[in-house]
């Protein structure tokens, strides 16, 4: 399988899922020496597992046991390729992603080994990690893991994100549309028809919103969700409305008339709800902070046949961002980004953090100045201070990479390891000694983290390890 990093970066290492007893296991493939092709093997194998930790978590998943499972070690008994001693609920402990990472590796250096041996051995172990993540199959868990921006979830998200709802004259989103989706959500969740006819579903959609509506949404409006939901990509008509003409609109009329058109999601989508819990908690927690804060949230669940959601909902917010830009999904890296990229925009200059360039917008991507996955929950929500904007021709890269860093007066470092890449050191120069604006004392201690952790101060080799 894949590992994709939040900017679309895929991880040099191998893992899979598979079915083990009444769990889950996770492997996480060995590190070290070098392929037939001469390259490093599974090198990414730290950033995988705290990835993996990070996106479990994200899913409230508990991991019941984590054992070293490298051929080496099988003739050894469990308790003796153990890495921890009780399970580790993700979404309720304190221990930060790299706190849990370290857990897991620490310990495999001594195990397999003699007890006398003087140096311990390697730390990055093929790894065997049985986690409970109630309700998902070994191929579901994979795909929502991999953080594929290709995922069904994400491309939800972004539709839902495209929704086109209208505006009341107060300034609140209507909420027709988006009680409407709910309903349909429970629907699949619940097993029941994709497609339901206008004639039953008008009463549905009206008393929802009559008891979950703004008090300026009617439930004489009923029809309107229910056809222009056609255009979100989410929902299909069983037949086309007549267009809406310049003396009214004709498609209530014509919906009464043919009581028989159905209205639901796509196959696709109803697929997709029916059989990814992660899908249907995604986009229940978006619809709710998007269209309905400050509505007690369980009733609306509950009528909507999404009450056993409630929970996974609850659960996700304790670990996600609050309010309004309240979604830090797991498989939604593209949606994240985009928020963080609006926020940085937002701000004014469409310019480089890095180099200062004035660049076009899609050149520009958020950047996270501390790596997403080591931040804490507090560091994730400072949005304001935790992302800048690189640009995409070198600077986003270069920094990623620890090629250059930010020293702690705020000016670009390169690093001794560029001398060793002429073309690279070549686009890499010019921005040596250049103040960037994005260091403030606020952002100050992300910088000091990518200095410490990213930043290659010296020159290294590849890392070598034993199998
Ligand atoms: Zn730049």
């Amino acid at each position: 399988m894949q590992l994709t990093e939040l900017d679309g970066t895929v991880l040099n290492a191998a893992w899979s899922v598979e079915q083990d007893g009444d769990l889950l296991a996770i492997i996480l493939e060995s590190a070290g020496g070098k392929t037939k092709t001469g390259a490093s093997r599974n090198s990414d194998y730290t950033r995988a597992l705290v990835l993996l930790i990070s996106r479990l978590r994200e899913l409230g998943a508990v991991i019941e046991d984590a054992l070293v499972d490298s051929a080496q070690t099988a003739s050894l008994s469990e308790a003796d390729r153990r890495l921890i001693d009780a399970p580790l609920p993700l979404a309720t402990t304190t221990a930060s992603d790299e706190e849990i990472r370290l857990l897991l590796t620490r310990k495999q250096g001594r195990i397999g080994m003699h007890p006398d041996a003087r140096k311990s051995g390697n730390e990055r172990k093929r790894l065997r990690l049985r986690v409970a993540v109630p309700g998902y199959t070994p191929e579901l868990l994979a795909r929502d893991l991999s953080g594929d921006v290709e995922s069904p979830v994400e491309k939800m998200l972004l539709t839902l994100d495209a929704l086109n709802v209208q505006r009341s004259p107060d300034g609140t989103s209507k909420r027709h549309q988006p009680l409407t989706l709910l309903w349909a959500i429970g629907r699949a969740v619940e097993g029941k028809a994709r497609q339901v006819p206008w004639r039953e579903a008008r009463t549905v959609i009206a008393s929802l919103i009559d008891d979950f509506g703004h008090p300026t949404d009617s439930p004489k409006n009923a029809h309107l969700p229910f056809l222009a939901l056609a255009g979100s990509g989410l929902w299909e008509l069983s037949a086309t409305p007549p267009a809406k003409g310049k003396h009214g609109d004709p498609r209530l009329r014509w919906l009464n008339t043919h009581p028989g058109t159905t209205g639901g999601l796509t196959e696709e989508s109803h697929q997709l709800f029916a059989g990814s819990r992660l899908a249907v908690s995604t986009a229940v927690d978006r619809l709710l902070l998007d269209h309905f804060d400050g509505t007690d949230e369980r009733p609306l669940l509950t009528a909507v046949g999404l009450g056993t959601t409630a929970p996974a909902v609850e659960a996700r917010r304790r670990t996600a961002y609050t309010g309004k830009l309240g979604y830090d999904v797991v498989v939604l890296r593209r949606g994240e980004q985009h928020v963080l990229r609006r926020l940085l925009l937002a701000r004014g200059a469409s310019q480089c953090a890095l180099c200062g360039a004035e660049l076009p917008e899609r050149l520009l991507v958020a950047a996270h100045i501390k790596k997403r996955t080591a931040c804490d929950e507090r560091e994730r929500r400072d949005l304001d201070n935790v992302a800048m904007l690189a640009c995409t021709l070198g600077c986003d890269s270069l920094y990623e990479h620890g090629y250059i860093g930010i020293s702690d007066d705020g000016v670009v470092e390169l690093s001794p390891e560029l001398l060793g890449h002429p073309h690279l050191n070549e686009h890499a120069r010019r921005l040596a000694g250049r103040p960037v604006a994005a260091w403030t004392g606020s952002s100050r201690d992300y910088f000091a983290w990518h200095a410490a952790n990213v930043f290659r101060a010296q020159a290294r080799d590849e890392p070598r390890q034993d199998g």
